[in-house]
């Protein structure tokens, strides 16, 4: 970011209008099919969206499909859904296959001027001929092929003359070059395998360099923005765009999202997927966005996060914690509390008359009163978390114990007086007794140490809770030890299924609405598992470790 705020890529779109290179921008989305979309294709999402919506442009969403081997439609249908969760429209969707015939057209040019030919050398030969950093590269013995011949052989390629790795077509440019990939790129491979869109019409493929740039000058792209890893291929990018004298799109490129303890890469997602682990792409654990979205991540959480990470130019890697700090931003305002019982134990309050009840009052939502108050139904018997007590306790613990107050949350003060243990000694009730002059808003007002919540057992209702922990024990997942796999890391205990009591309230409270049971977390319904409404996935915690790391460093 730079003194007025902006980020590097905001100031180049910025001097570019104002300079008058461009009267307004066009950004592209450029998904491959092949997968569904995570948090870091959300990042590029927002950046590009974001950077048009800024400056009073367009971004249009294109899918790159230039390999049939690995994508399908089921992906293209979820990445639409997923942008237009995330809150983006597209002014328009293109598929790299659009293009097909013209990229044709357009490697016929450069055969016609003496810059790409047929190679018939196998790919092991074309990658040995390569060279490496240190060592030029040497040309393949098909490399001076007549311009006749060349034409004559990739119109042959087109027509399925030949099987698959037959033959390429190259690029001419320079086997010395110092960038590997201006060594003869391939621009086309032969693949007979049938395309999502097109069918069995081509049986030839071209390689990312070769419709990735193409594409953007056929949209007017002004400004394409990728990561890093591809400044290498800018040479390229630029090198095809001036020899085809076509609109000069510009490449630019930023650093990728990386989480800690998450692994991005959609090979690893696959195989999370096919392996088992999770239950599908749309595992609440999962970073896809579908998986956020099941999880209980709001649209905005997600924006907010995109803003708060920036646009950097060297990678880093980002605290998971800052994720969950943007999507307690976000609930904190929107979720309606409730209070529930993950780990219930039995409190019977044994001068609390049998079959009396009453109701305490409860905001809605303390952040938003304009929410009003709920009703919490108070009783002879309830469940509080078995956490909230220990008979023999350390000091500084301020909730239940033998012979100790706690305050109920908006309710009365009790103290506990005994304990009733199974025959393996676990506690199994806790008998105590109320303070009937301490009864929250309109009793008298005598502060104890702890507060803790609690369901009266009274209509009480049972619910399934997922609790999630991450799915990885490792902080740095491209950062690995030598000779470790990332599945090594696969944290076993990333789920965890709990039979919970929750207070009636909720089980009213529309399905799709976020709550937070209070002290325990935000969480959101499962609608997908359970349509019923009695299955609610743990969003994020309460605890906030990100600004304490924060804070400490
Ligand atoms: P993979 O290599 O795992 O298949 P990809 O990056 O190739 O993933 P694409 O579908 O090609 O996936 O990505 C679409 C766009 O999203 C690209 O412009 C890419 O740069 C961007 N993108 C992908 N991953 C990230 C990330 N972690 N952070 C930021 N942008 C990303
Ligand atoms: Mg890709």
């Amino acid at each position: 970011m730079n003194e007025t705020g902006q980020n590097f890529l905001e100031e180049i779109v910025e001097a570019d209008l104002n300079s008058g290179k461009y009267r307004s921008i066009i950004t592209r989305f450029p998904p491959e099919p092949n997968g569904y979309l995570h948090i870091g294709h959300a990042k590029s999402i927002c950046l590009n969206f974001g950077l048009a919506k800024k400056f009073g442009g367009t971004t249009n969403l294109r899918f790159d499909d230039t390999n049939p081997v690995k994508e399908d439609v089921e992906y293209v249908d979820s990445i639409q859904e997923d942008v237009r969760w995330l809150g983006f429209d597209w002014a328009a969707v293109y598929y790299a296959s659009d293009y097909f015939e013209q990229l044709y057209d357009w490697a016929h040019k450069l055969i016609d001027k003496g810059l790409a030919y047929v190679d018939d050398q196998t790919q092991e030969e074309i990658r040995l001929g390569r060279g490496t950093v240190t060592l030029p590269g040497m040309e393949s013995p098909f490399r001076n092929r007549s311009i006749e011949e060349n034409r004559k052989l990739f119109t042959r390629m087109r027509e399925g003359v030949f099987k698959d790795g037959e033959k390429v077509l190259r690029a001419k440019i320079d086997m010395t070059h110092p960038n590997m990939l201006m060594r003869d790129p391939i621009l086309y491979r032969i693949i007979h395998t049938s395309h999502h869109r097109t069918g069995d019409r081509w049986c030839i493929y071209p390689m990312y360099d070769w419709a990735h740039g193409q594409s953007d000058s056929i949209e007017q792209i002004t400004h394409s923005i990728c990561t890093l890893e591809f400044d290498v291929h800018r040479p390229l990018y630029d090198w095809f765009i001036e020899q085809l004298e076509i609109f000069p799109s510009h490449q630019y490129e930023f650093a990728r999202l990386n989480l800690t303890y998450t692994v991005m890469s959609k090979r690893k997602l696959h195989e999370l997927v096919k392996s088992g682990f999770v239950s599908g792409w749309d595992d609440p654990r999962m970073p896809t966005i579908c998986g956020l979205r099941r999880r209980g991540y709001t649209p905005e959480s997600i924006r907010l996060f995109a803003e708060r990470v920036g646009v950097a130019k060297r990678d880093n890697v980002i605290d998971l914690g800052l994720l969950e700090w943007c999507v307690r931003e976000e609930l904190n305002k929107r979720a309606l509390r409730f209070m529930a019982v993950l780990n219930p134990v039995k409190v019977t309050i044994t001068n609390y008359p049998k079959g009396k009840e009453e109701s305490f009052e409860a905001p809605v939502n303390p952040e938003d009163p304009s929410l009003g108050s709920r009703k919490i139904a108070f009783s002879r018997e309830l469940y509080i978390e078995k956490d909230d007590f220990m008979e023999d306790p350390p000091k500084k613990y301020f909730r239940l114990s033998l012979g100790t107050e706690v305050r109920l949350k908006y309710g009365y003060i009790i103290k506990c007086n005994d304990v009733i243990k199974n025959d393996l000694g676990e506690i199994v009730e806790l008998l105590c007794t109320y303070d009937p002059t301490s009864r929250g808003a309109d009793g008298v007002w005598r502060s104890v140490k702890g507060t803790i919540h609690w369901v009266s057992a009274t209509g009480a209702q049972k619910a399934t809770v997922r609790l999630f922990d991450r799915l990885f024990t490792e902080p740095n997942m491209d950062d690995l030890p030598q000779e470790s796999e990332y599945t090594d890391f696969i944290n076993p205990h990333s789920l965890q299924t709990v039979t919970a009591f929750i207070e009636p309230a909720l089980a009213d409270c529309p399905a799709t609405l976020p709550v937070q049971f209070e002290r325990l977390g935000y969480f959101v319904a499962d609608l997908q598992d359970m349509p019923n409404h009695r299955l609610f996935n743990r969003t994020v915690t309460l605890k906030d470790s990100w600004i304490k790391n924060q804070s400490n460093t």
